[in-house]
């Protein structure tokens, strides 16, 4: 058995990001400043955006994407039941509904039959997510966008360097949130950043900082002046040059990040591949995943074990675990408001029963993954049914 404790998803932070950090500690500028003009200025190029602002989060990149939409009181958002509650909960906070839709079984992204049939003359944005790093299906959402006259944001949390038949996540035209929270696959800490086309992202700009009109640190500036004034009562939800530096180091070894994982994931599928217990992730032909999340399902039917007992066993083997996530429509506030019961969304429901995350970052080596790898396969070959 595995002696030390293996963490799922721990970030992968290296001397280049101390540096990064200790070098702006340095200078006037530690919060909003020149590394953060610098870091959206290198995730445009990497992305292919349009235009991008960096922000303290990426709930705070959705939450002003909202606003930045118009969306408020009487408007619905339509939201996949199976994210992080922070999708749905941005919906709230601009006083506008959130519909929960069932997710496809395959790649527990919104299923766009579920979207259709959940738009109402009130429906004013689809909210997908690429769950796990696997992209939602965009040109069904796109069709319904353009048929109703909606606006398409994605959660774009798991979905750093995501292709979508080839394409970049983060390249289009509409608004993107991405992530880059310590568990994700390129991290600020805490950071995260809106994408889209410029009128969008720079009334995103102001929207997340105070409603001032003009780029605030600039007024610090001997280049800028004193005065600025607030066009509407925004956030603050603006990236400091201490996450920017640690964001920019980060950008430079995404590729050998994502090579990694990818090399984790094929380890894990030669592992897995026989046991008919284990439903295993996918990747259709027409997607590039970021391979955020592993997860794997067990097929119940076929073992005597179940998920929470799987998870319990593998930890005193000193392998972690998690689960992702508690679909949205079963955390009590969203229960109790619109009153769901966890089987009117059976697709996200089943999934959350048997669903499991294992470890996926770029820092495992080789016999980390066998250690896993040999944990699950014992788990389940002493545990059919
Ligand atoms: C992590 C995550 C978020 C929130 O990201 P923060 O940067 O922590 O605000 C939103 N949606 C999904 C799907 C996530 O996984």
């Amino acid at each position: 058995m595995r002696k030390e404790f293996l963490s799922y998803n721990p970030p992968t932070i290296g001397e280049a990001e101390r540096a990064g950090v200790m070098e702006t500690l340095c200078t006037p500028w530690v919060t909003t400043g020149p590394k953060t003009v610098a870091f959206e200025g290198e995730l445009k190029t990497y992305l292919g955006a349009p235009a991008v602002v960096a922000l303290n989060s990426c709930t705070a990149g959705l939450h002003v994407g909202l606003v930045a939409l118009g969306v408020g009181p009487g408007d619905e958002v339509i939201v996949p039941a199976m994210t992080f509650c922070a999708t749905a909960n941005v919906v709230e906070h601009v006083g506008a509904r959130p519909i929960l839709v069932d997710v496809c079984p395959d790649t527990l992204t919104m299923d766009p039959e579920a979207v259709r049939a959940a738009i109402t003359p009130r429906t004013k944005v689809l909210l997908p997510v690429h769950y796990g790093g696997h992209p939602a299906h965009l040109d069904e959402l796109d069709a319904l966008a353009a048929q109703h006259g909606l606006f398409l944001l994605e959660d774009a949390a798991h979905a750093i360097s995501t292709r979508y038949k080839g394409r970049l996540i983060g390249s289009r035209a509409n608004l993107a949130a991405f992530s880059f929270y310590a568990t994700k696959n390129l991290t600020t800490v805490e950071g995260g950043c809106l994408t889209g086309e410029q009128s969008l992202v720079d009334k995103s700009r102001i929207i997340g900082h105070h409603g001032m009109n003009r780029d605030a640190w600039k007024r610090f500036d001997r280049s800028g002046s004193w005065y600025y004034e607030v066009v509407l009562p925004g956030f603050k939800y603006n990236m400091t040059d201490m996450q920017a530096a640690i964001g920019l180091a980060q950008l430079k070894r995404l590729g050998s990040f994502q090579a990694r994982r990818r090399e984790v994931v094929a380890r894990y599928e030669a592992g897995f591949k026989d046991l008919t217990a284990l439903e295993l992730p996918v990747e259709l032909p027409w997607a590039h995943s970021s391979w955020h999340l592993y997860v794997i399902r067990l097929r119940l039917e076929q073992l005597r074990i179940d998920r929470n007992t799987f998870i319990d066993e593998l930890k005193s083997r000193n392998i972690g675990t998690s689960v992702h996530y508690l679909p949205v429509h079963m955390h009590p506030y969203y229960r109790d408001k619109y009153g769901y019961r966890a089987e009117d969304l059976p697709v996200a429901a089943d999934a959350y029963s048997r669903m499991l995350s294992l470890p996926l970052h770029a820092a495992l080596t080789d016999e980390d993954v066998d250690d896993v790898i040999q944990a699950v396969r014992e788990l389940i070959l002493s545990n059919l049914a």
